[in-house]
């Protein structure tokens, strides 16, 4: 075994043999705690309260296990998803916690058995959906039980200012007052600062430590590419990624279909997700994809919520989001262990109408004005000239420097960026000498010198910008249109038949007192690669370990498979992809190297370590 694995933010107390590192060493297999994780551990051992918003794949879990193994009594960890409790519950397990969950999915013997152990005080955690918490009488047996620690994922759902407000949340605003001391900590993935405020009021905590943690997932590396034959993008995609777990988000149930078949018939191993399947098949087809049974997944937005599946390689928009939050969501799927992960969205303008259509049919002025101005946020990070991962977190209201980008195409010169002042100039002239009464069709016909019956009528053609852009065709003076629009330099009124107006950036560009560039991709796109390297965004992007033995890997990740099924478990339960990947890169073949990579604490030492030292023994003499 080569040197040891060195991993973010290890802190001199681990040396020192700190409790809190000894323990996340021993239970989790972790040489370091990631950014936020041990404040937060710290204020829970302390007895404070904790309002923690982390992006997912931030580690929240650690944040309540860890305590909840050094602390005497149990931790009752509220989630809203059954269908992760067990998941849950088995990663717990497999770390040597006594773990279990309380939820409709169990039989009454389970129930009974489960209840009996927690009754007994023999739980380290407990989860429990919120419904249960409501029902009658619950509160009552848990006062029996020494409770170390109320844990409250996705807290948002306490508050009617989120996105995702459940009634049955109410009932834990009860908790502090009927716990006393009890330290309750609130964790989710998403809240404003008015849903933040609005949880801590709910829940009643008491000064809580409070963290908000940055959006930003600097393991995923972003890229928007010129949409074609979408489905022959992706299998070229694929191709370099043989074997590797990816979502591809499509928008209408028929496309996803369409692609899933496709995919099929060129041997990738891929099912659809969408509402309109039969809920077994759907239940199926994620289940078998959580498993690594199926490597890709075409789906509807419908899929995503219930998944925690941490080996998820790649997202792929093969049509353009509705607007930011959505993206964000779906490319967050990507990279919860950490490794990097590659978000690409496939952005074509012909997709624009179609979201345009459904906007139109929102009734509300106000909240049909909202989604068109998101839409156009959505489709200004696709064609906007900045860093994409600054464009996403400015959106959240964060900010970073272009310098601290882990991997975007902007940064990394896949795009270029290009002057199109004159073009914009043609573009704008030619909506104003027209009186801004007319859209965007009409416009290109315009610029183009098109000889249409409407501009003879007009008398559009005897303006000074008819075929001023006659050398381009229509399409990429609509994808001009579409720019301005975008960097808001040309507005799109709304109604049944929207014209195109100037505004105050746009007289700017036109008079020639601002810039104006758009973004073209690189004839050949090389694959994206950092400029350099800043010793922030090392310490952010941890040592990705490029250089491990790739046949090894394969095996030690068909041996997972093979583990999981007999166990009835999830792969990414026993190991993560991070630490197959040390252990095909130290190949270690004794059990205290073995111990040494990330993810193998002494629990799973002793499970699985045995089987994994074989493989790789194996793999070296043969
Ligand atoms: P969240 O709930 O915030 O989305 P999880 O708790 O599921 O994130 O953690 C995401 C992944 O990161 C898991 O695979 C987990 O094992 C891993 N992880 C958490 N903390 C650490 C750490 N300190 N070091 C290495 N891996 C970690
Ligand atoms: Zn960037």
């Amino acid at each position: 075994m080569t040197d040891l694995p060195q991993t973010e933010n290890t802190e001199d107390r681990a040396s020192q043999g700190d409790e809190f590192s000894k323990a996340l060493s021993n239970v989790f297999g972790f040489h370091g705690f990631r950014d936020n994780q041990e404040e937060i551990v710290r204020a829970i051992m302390s007895g404070r309260d904790v309002f923690a918003v982390m992006p997912t794949g931030g580690g929240k879990s650690l944040c309540y296990q860890l305590p909840a193994h050094l602390l005497e009594g149990t931790c009752v960890v509220i989630s809203p998803l059954i269908s992760l409790m067990k998941d849950q519950v088995d990663a717990a397990k497999v770390n040597g916690l006594a773990a279990e969950f309380l939820n409709s999915s169990l039989d009454a013997s389970e129930r009974t058995r489960v209840s009996r152990e927690m009754s007994a005080g023999k739980l380290d955690l407990l989860y429990v959906a919120p419904e249960r918490f409501a029902a009658p009488g619950f509160l009552d047996v848990l006062k029996t039980v020494p409770i170390s620690l109320f844990a409250i994922d996705e807290a948002h759902c306490i508050s009617e200012w989120g996105h995702d407000f459940r009634p049955d949340y109410l009932s834990l605003s009860h908790i502090v007052a009927e716990f006393g001391d009890t330290p309750l900590a609130a964790f989710t993935a998403t809240a404003t600062s008015r849903v933040q405020d609005d949880i801590i009021d709910r829940l009643a905590l008491r000064d809580p430590h409070v963290t908000r943690a940055s959006f930003n997932r600097p393991n995923l590396s972003y890229q928007v590419a010129p949409k074609g034959d979408v489905d022959d993008q992706i299998l070229t995609f694929l191709a370099e990624r043989s074997g590797e777990a990816g979502i591809v988000y499509r928008t209408t149930r028929k496309s996803v279909e369409q692609t899933a078949a496709e995919l099929v018939h060129n041997g990738v191993n891929a099912r659809p997700y969408h509402a309109g399947l039969e809920d077994e098949t759907r239940k199926a087809n994620q289940e078998a994809f959580n498993r690594d049974d199926v490597t890709v997944i075409v789906a509807t937005v419908a899929f995503g919520m219930g998944i925690d599946k941490s080996n998820v390689r790649f997202v792929i928009h093969a049509d353009l989001p509705k607007n930011m939050e959505g993206y964000y969501q779906e490319t967050g799927r990507a990279g919860r262990d950490g490794e990097p992960a590659h978000c690409v969205l496939y952005y074509s303008r012909g997709d624009i109408p179609k979201i345009r259509f459904f906007i139109n049919q929102i009734e509300d002025d106000a909240q049909r004005a909202s989604a068109s101005a998101k839409l156009n946020d959505m489709v200004n990070f696709a064609t906007v000239n900045v860093c994409r991962r600054r464009q996403l977190l400015g959106y959240f209201g964060q900010s970073l420097d272009e310098s601290d980008c882990t991997g975007c195409d902007v940064c990394s010169g896949t795009v270029d960026r290009v002057d199109a002042a004159k073009e914009a100039q043609i573009v704008m002239s030619a909506i104003l000498r027209t009186g801004q009464r007319f859209g965007a069709v009409h416009i290109a016909d315009v610029v183009t010198g098109a000889n249409t019956q409407r501009i003879r009528e007009l008398k559009h053609d005897q303006l000074k910008t008819y075929g001023a852009g006659s050398d381009r065709d229509k399409s990429y003076w609509r994808g001009i249109i579409d720019d301005l629009t975008a960097q808001g330099c040309v507005v799109r009124t709304d109604g049944e038949y929207p014209v195109l107006h100037l505004t105050a950036a746009g007289r700017e560009v036109l008079f020639g007192r601002r810039e104006f560039q758009v973004l073209r991709q690189r004839e050949a796109p090389a694959a994206p690669r950092r400029k350099r390297t800043s010793r922030k965004q090392a310490k952010q992007i941890k040592q990705q370990i490029t250089d491990f033995d790739r046949g090894l890997f394969e095996k030690l990740r068909a041996l997972r498979r093979s583990l999981a099924q007999e166990r009835n478990l999830a792969p990414f339960i026993i190991f993560s992809d991070r630490t197959l990947r040390e252990m095909a890169h130290f190949t270690p073949t004794t059990p205290s190297e073995m111990r040494n990579i990330t993810g193998v604490g002494d629990q799973k030492l002793l499970q699985y370590g045995g089987d994994f030292i074989a493989a790789i023994e194996d793999h070296l003499s043969g």
